[in-house]
């Protein structure tokens, strides 16, 4: 967050450590007849955000969070921010996932 501020910008956090159980949930929609979009890959025990190695971050303007609405541009400074922390963005993976950031495996 420090790193956002230095470069002008504030973040807001929507998610970090998940159950199992929740992260399936959000597995489970848009997949097998529920309501939704697919908004995860991952399933399980081993889900980064399970093993609370993850959060997803949006930027903020005019003191309110761009969940819906930030640009391509916005995520892309999310992500650069990250990398420079040292996180993997999950905006750079063949699906792309911008507000998500992780460390590696422990
Ligand atoms: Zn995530």
């Amino acid at each position: 967050m420090e790193m956002a501020g230095a470069v002008g910008e504030t973040f807001y956090i929507t998610e970090t450590h998940r159950t199992e159980e929740r992260q399936n949930e959000l597995y489970a929609q848009g997949r097998e007849g529920n309501p939704g979009r697919i908004v995860t890959n991952c399933h399980g025990p081993d889900c980064p955000h399970v093993q609370d190695r993850a959060l997803d971050v949006y930027p903020v303007r005019n003191g309110k969070p761009l969940i819906q609405d930030a640009t391509p541009a916005d995520m892309q400074v999310i992500g650069e921010v990250g990398k420079a922390a040292g996180f993997r963005w999950g905006g750079g993976w063949p699906q792309k996932d911008r507000p998500h950031w992780e460390v590696p495996q422990r």
